[in-house]
């Protein structure tokens, strides 16, 4: 233990351990702001960039960033000094000069750290004026919006994309007044690798990095009376949509969602968790076939348009390995247009499908030319759960006092497989429920597979499914699929099923969901919320889906049949590695 005194209480903490981290032993919080740790996931951004964080350590004579210096036996630390307050303020004066301050209008309004720590700092005028760097904004992709005349040369972003995802895209270029962080050459950021997880822009502190909004678009559509719109609701938007309310992170607000969605407008109001129990069922199917033939092992799931990106532009010569079931998203977009609105008698061309995901390639995923048919879109807009909160507030709806109401049918039933979807290893917990009352041919009660759950980035198991026994892993976060793909290839490990997310944690974690500002622990009661919910469901394995069992019987034949393949699968296309 190393023994220190700041602002005179003395304190005793591991070596190793940052003043930043034994001020917080002490209740003192140092304002950060380039800073970013992420417990769970064992990360930590500390540059020192931005030395906002300055303290006074006695017998230094220059001032020392908190967040990376780390502590030392006897060392005397004063956080407040004048010297420290001053210096403070000093750059964020210089940071707010080269800053557009159109905080009214932006998307970040509210939800800034930078904005926050004006306030904190009490700073309420800005001294430096003069000329401030311009560039052009990159809204070349359907995913991210970049804008940096914000950003702050923070560099937390490439912490994200490049160590926490190892794609690599964001690097600091140029130098001086030019300095930015942006892909090599300045490329749009649809000719880069980029796989829209929107990873950057949970960790961005300002508006630099935000999703492109499509919130108008739903507005217009659903003024539009030559068409039925009608919406789709990701497993992870119900167990973190209430934090944007200021209801406690954990809670599951489905009913009061489906309520705030009828009251927009929304012809009906479905749940691509009935797409996720779909998924399930073709999955499977292809699953047990590849495990009994002993051919294309292991088999990967293919429900995060991330994780398959990633895949095509980083492991083309694994392209075999993922199932060719689309994604749950795509899956509903598929039958919304091509069963549903045929039991409605219209067009799919009259069928607009609206989606909320937790994800932004969710948005990349649905403009991908695989996913229409003749110009028209499976799915037509994609918004995050942030951009539902934005929807609801602007319609006036008070969500914390709206009444429960439940999902419309045949597109609204569900089971509790399909809301685990939203955490890392739930689609992989879902497909062992049905392969093991399939391949034992009984309604197998083990249907918990703990081994597989938590928020941890890598986890192996070798599960008993009906007296088979698969040995199976769960990946999360791009850096950890890369580890385990790079053992794969190398002849190191070997597996029957690996469930993939690009988010760390999976969707709970998505790109499109509530800031948490580092607080991990938010992310933990999101993942509980889902678990508790699909404990709370009467019926808990996809193929026990009444609507599913239906959907099969009146249209899709078995599944893996002729029309399941032509409407619920797809194929995957390598691509360059800039
Ligand atoms: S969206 Fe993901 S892959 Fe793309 S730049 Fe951001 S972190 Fe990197
Ligand atoms: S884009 Fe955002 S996260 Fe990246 S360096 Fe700029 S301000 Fe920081
Ligand atoms: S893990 Fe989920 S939220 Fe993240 S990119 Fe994949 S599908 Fe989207």
């Amino acid at each position: 233990m190393v023994n220190l005194k700041i602002n005179d209480m003395p304190v005793s903490v591991d070596d190793g351990v940052t003043i930043l981290e034994a001020a917080q032993k002490l209740g003192i919080k140092i304002p950060t702001l380039c800073h970013i740790k992420l417990d769970c996931f064992h990360v930590e951004h500390r540059c020192g960039s931005c030395r906002i964080c300055v303290v006074e350590v006695a017998g230094r004579p220059n001032l020392a960033p908190a967040c990376c210096t780390p502590v030392l036996e006897g060392m005397d630390v004063k956080t407040n000094t004048l010297r420290a307050i001053n210096a403070r303020r000093t750059m964020l004066d210089l940071l707010l000069s080269d800053h557009p301050k159109d905080c009214l209008t932006c998307a970040k309004n509210l939800d800034c750290q930078l904005q926050k720590l004006a306030q904190e700092m009490n700073l309420h005028q800005v001294l430096y004026k003069g000329e401030q760097s311009t560039y052009n904004k990159d809204l070349s992709s359907q995913a991210i919006a970049r804008d940096l005349d914000k950003c702050i040369m923070c560099r937390r972003c490439e912490t994200a994309c490049n160590v926490v995802q190892t794609v690599g895209v964001l690097s600091g270029v140029d130098r001086g007044f030019e300095a930015v962080v942006a892909p090599a050459g300045y490329k749009p950021l649809n000719q880069t690798q980029c796989v829209f997880c929107g990873q950057c822009v949970l960790a961005c502190p300002v508006g630099a990095l935000t999703e492109v909004s499509y919130k108008y678009d739903v507005w217009k559509a659903l003024n539009d009376e030559t068409k039925t719109v009608v919406v789709q609701t990701a497993p992870a938007v119900r167990a973190a949509l209430g934090e944007e309310f200021g209801i406690a992170p954990g809670s599951i607000t489905t009913g009061k969602m489906v309520t705030a969605l009828r009251m927009m407008g929304f012809d009906k109001v479905f749940d691509t968790d009935f797409a996720a129990d779909l998924t399930i069922m073709e999955e499977t199917t292809e699953l047990i076939g590849r495990v009994k033939e002993g051919k294309n092992l292991p088999i990967l799931t293919s429900c995060c348009p991330g994780w398959v990106k990633f895949l095509e532009h980083q492991f083309p010569d694994l392209i075999y390995m993922p199932s060719t079931a689309k994604s749950p998203q795509q899956m509903f977009g598929a039958i919304a247009k091509n069963y549903y609105a045929q039991k409605l008698g219209i067009k799919p061309e009259d069928m607009v499908v609206v989606s909320v995901m937790p994800c932004l390639a969710k948005k990349y995923e649905a403009a991908r030319e695989e996913f229409s048919h003749n110009g028209n879109r499976d799915v037509d807009i994609v918004i995050s759960t942030r951009e539902l909160a934005d929807m609801i507030k602007e319609a006036g709806i008070i969500f914390n006092n709206l009444e429960d109401s439940k999902y419309d049918d045949p597109l609204g039933e569900s089971t509790g497989a399909a809301v685990i979807f939203g955490a890392t290893g739930g689609v992989l917990e879902a497909a062992l429920r049905t392969a093991a009352d399939w391949i034992a041919g009984t309604d197998v009660q083990e249907i918990d597979f703990e081994a597989v759950r938590g928020l941890e980035g890598i986890k192996e198991a070798t599960v008993n499914v009906a007296g088979l026994e698969l040995k199976a892993a769960v990946c999360s976060g791009l850096g950890n699929a890369r580890k385990l793909l790079e053992r794969i290839k190398n002849g190191e490990a070997q597996y029957h099923a690996i469930e993939i997310m690009a988010c760390p944690g999976g969707c709970l974690n998505g790109g499109g969901q509530p800031y948490y500002d580092g607080d991990t622990t938010i992310l933990e009661k999101r993942k509980e919320a889902l678990y508790r919910d699909d404990k709370d469901q009467k019926i808990r394995k996809s193929h026990l889906n009444p609507s599913i069992q239906k959907l099969y019987k009146e249209f899709l034949g078995e599944p893996g049949s002729h029309l399941a393949h032509e409407l619920l699968h797809t194929k995957y296309t390598p691509r360059k590695n800039w």
